[in-house]
Formats: C-alpha cells, structure tokens, sequence
C-alpha cells in the first residue's frame, strides 16, 4: 500500500525533527500534497494514524494542505493553475504545456511538538 509507506516515512523524518528539537511528542504534521503527487488523503490519513501507534507521533493531527498543479505557459510567459488534471493547456490562451511547476509535491513543510 502507497500510502502506509509514505505514512512510515513521514513519521520518521517527524520523529527526527522531535528528537532533535528535544521534544517528546508530535502534536502535529504539516504536509502539502500536490494534484499529482498520486496520494490519497484519506488514505494516508488512516495510514498515518496506524503507522504512528507508540511512537512520538501517535495522536498526531495529519494537516494536509492540497497543492493545486500549475504548468508554465510559454505564449503568456507566466505560471498558471490547471483548472483540470486532463488537459495541461493554459487556462488563459489554449496552448498545451508539459511544463508542470507544481502539483507533483509531497513534502513535510512543518511539525508542532510539546
Ligand atoms: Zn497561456
């Protein structure tokens, strides 16, 4: 399952953080998850309350921030929003670009200890 490894491996690089800050618990998670990064987040909420059962994260709040996928129109020169997933054309003008800027993350942006 995807999910429960992403979920393992965001409990240790928390568990990391914690250790290093002198903390001894992980009140909660930042991640941002991008259109495209393939993750389930409810998914990866249950796997993450699973995964984290006696470790420094267990009861941890998983906050999940959606990162909407954007692409680099060459004509307008700029970034911009897909407004879907199945066309990567600008929403302004039309032209296809498969130059994705974001969308394709998965990274842990912050955790809170006490
Ligand atoms: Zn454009």
């Amino acid at each position: 399952m995807h999910e429960l490894s992403i979920a393992l491996s965001l409990i240790d690089l928390a568990t990391e953080e914690a250790e290093r800050a002198g903390a001894d618990r992980v009140s909660k998670v930042y991640l941002k998850v991008g259109a495209l990064s393939g993750v389930v987040c409810d998914a990866l909420a249950f796997s993450f309350d699973v995964a984290a059962a006696d470790t420094l994260v267990e009861g941890a709040t998983l906050e999940m921030e959606a990162v909407p996928v954007a692409v680099f129109c060459p004509h307008c020169a700029a970034e911009k929003e897909l407004a879907d997933l199945f066309s990567f054309a600008c929403p302004d003008c039309g032209t296809l670009t498969p130059d994705v800027r974001r969308g394709r993350e998965l990274e842990m942006t912050a955790i809170e200890v006490h």
